[in-house]
């Protein structure tokens, strides 16, 4: 049998077999190419939705069933992590990937990826190394810090910190900065998790040394300073000098640890950005142990560097937690990739992805933002009005709150009636989820916007456009 023949049935009794369907020209050179049991499973699953169909009254037509097949077994071979368009405004994205790496990093990644590496295998020695030795020498050289290590991500540093140095024993934290960092990331949560006893000090607006005063003389585990990156508490506000809680912490021998959150390690000011915290002035300040993310303001792969004492990380890598937050092979290899990127501090700007957008001119984001737009105005219609409008892009993942760079979007309004206005521009966002390569903008003041600082090449967007469908008409 070449091909099943058009026959509309309403009984499960009549489906064809599954060995009748594989005899199907096409499923047959189907299950040649990719395997007899990757057919079979698309025959079975198509088959089960035919018996539910029929089961809630609707008719088949069996000759579609081949076609179902081949659709299902694309449908499972498509991957689910796809490339977007991020045109959000938020550089730093958490949802959609935080930083691009470098093709540094890229290449490294894929090196580790293919083949053998010398993950924890001294070729000094021939014989078992550390992990940490890859990445634990930069990280200080660049940071200033006496010892490092690294582990999953910085919720995990954290967590890890607080289990070794502070299991079932006091952490004293401002009030002001008992944060919670996009979802999940609560700081009262990880900490009871780490097994450490938070003791709130201070006011939500304010806090003064004598707060930590008070409490330092019960002999806590450490003092926790938290980075407090995604908000700002404005107005009659007071939070205690980080040098002087430092000193505090020295004279009665307790641990200082700052989680930074973002964790900079080169001026921000150098690419016309606002100050943020570098780890090397938490260090400097007298912070004995520092964590941050990689894959924030570092512009790697998500890890979670700790930087500080040596006698502090030495505890920390004795933790058997510590097995269990460990970085894989390809993590490591783009972070030593992007780490002696900063060895070329001038070039950071051009090599680091997640630099280099944040650093963009004006002047270069307005010529994208005209060229998309004369895109455009080339698929013309009534409903929508295309302009460029200037606009403020955010760092993202926390870094720099109040702060916003001044940035230029492709801007499409509705025209027409204002009571449709939410619907329709639900439904342009769709139009452009629903490219090839799904675009994702912002919604905002009534209309749809596409921020170009993080449209390097137009057209990634432009040449795309053939497929882009406009919303119905309202
Ligand atoms: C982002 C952030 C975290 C969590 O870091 P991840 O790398 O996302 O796990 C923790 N603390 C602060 C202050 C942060 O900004």
């Amino acid at each position: 049998m070449s091909r099943v023949e058009t026959i509309s049935i309403s009984s499960p009794a009549d489906l064809p077999s599954v060995d009748r369907l594989l005899q199907d020209v096409r499923l047959a050179s189907l299950a040649d190419r990719l395997g007899r049991s990757c057919v079979v499973n698309g025959v079975r699953a198509v088959l089960d939705e035919g018996r539910a169909d029929l089961a809630a009254g609707r008719k088949l037509d069996i000759a579609e069933i081949p076609d179902s097949v081949v659709a299902h077994i694309a449908s499972m071979a498509e991957l689910s992590l796809r490339p977007v368009l991020n045109l959000t405004g938020t550089v730093i994205h958490t949802n959609l990937g935080r930083s691009s790496l470098s093709e540094a990093a890229i290449n490294a990644m894929t090196l580790a990826a293919r083949q053998p590496v010398n993950l924890e295998y001294s070729l000094e020695a021939g014989k078992r190394g550390d992990r940490d030795s890859h990445l634990e020498q930069r990280i200080c050289s660049l940071t200033g810090a006496e010892a490092a290590t690294v582990v999953n991500n910085n919720a995990a540093a954290v967590l890890l910190v607080l289990n070794t140095l502070a299991n079932r024993r006091n952490v004293p934290v401002s009030r002001g900065e008992l944060v919670e960092i996009g979802d999940s990331f609560r700081l009262p949560d990880i900490m009871r998790r780490a097994g450490a006893r938070l003791v709130e000090v201070g006011t939500t607006n304010r806090t003064h040394l004598a707060d930590f005063e008070a409490v330092i003389s019960e002999r806590p585990a450490a003092i926790l300073k938290v980075h407090t990156s995604n908000y700002a508490v404005a107005g009659f506000t007071k939070a205690v000098d980080e040098k002087e809680l430092a000193a505090l912490c020295r004279r009665h021998d307790v641990p200082f640890f700052i989680d930074l959150g973002s964790g900079t390690v080169v001026d921000l000011e150098q690419f016309g950005l606002p100050h943020e915290p570098t780890v090397q002035e938490a260090l400097a300040n007298g912070a004995d142990l520092v964590t941050f993310s990689g894959d924030k303001l570092l512009g790697g792969p998500q890890a979670g560097v700790i930087a500080g004492r040596p006698d502090l990380i030495a505890g920390i890598k004795k933790n058997p937690m510590r097995r269990a937050l460990r970085l894989d092979k390809m993590t490591i290899a783009a972070l030593d990739a992007t780490l002696a990127l900063y060895q070329h501090p001038e070039k950071l700007a051009e090599t680091v992805p997640s630099l280099r957008l944040l650093a963009r001119s004006l002047e270069n984001i307005q010529l994208t933002a005209e060229s998309v737009e004369r895109a455009f105005l080339g698929v013309p219609q009534d409903d929508w009005k295309v302009d460029v409008a200037d606009c403020f892009s955010q760092i993202g993942s926390g870094a720099l709150p109040t702060e916003s760079l001044p940035s230029v979007a492709v801007r499409l309004t509705p025209t027409g009636p204002r009571k449709v206005m939410g619907k329709r521009l639900a439904d342009i966002a769709a139009s452009f989820r629903n490219l090839p390569v799904p675009v994702i903008g912002r919604m905002e003041k009534r209309a749809f916007w596409l921020d170009m600082r993080t449209l390097e090449e137009p057209n990634q967007l432009v040449d795309q456009l053939d497929a882009f469908r406009w919303p119905g008409s309202p």
